[in-house]
């Protein structure tokens, strides 16, 4: 009775992690959407230009840098 108590539990954790993910998921398109179209922005690790949408945004000392991935982010912490 107790293991199938916790499968349930399992369940209900799965259902609202997906139903997080996917509103989240529906609440980043209505932003990219807003945003209109192909905005550059330049990887300070690698100096590669890359959609806005597709780079990863990171706050550094109240300046948001982008980076291509998060290999990119990493490296750039290390050497700063
Ligand atoms: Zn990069």
């Amino acid at each position: 009775m107790i293991v199938r108590a916790i499968i349930y539990l399992l369940l209900i954790i799965m259902a609202v992690r997906l139903f997080k993910s996917i509103k989240s998921s529906m609440g980043g398109k209505e932003n990219t959407a807003s945003t209109s179209g192909e905005e550059m922005v330049k990887d300070p690790n690698c100096d590669t230009y890359i959609p806005k949408a597709d780079a990863i945004k990171k706050k550094v000392g109240g300046e948001t840098l982008f980076f291509c991935s998060q290999k990119c982010l990493d490296e750039y912490r290390n050497k700063n």
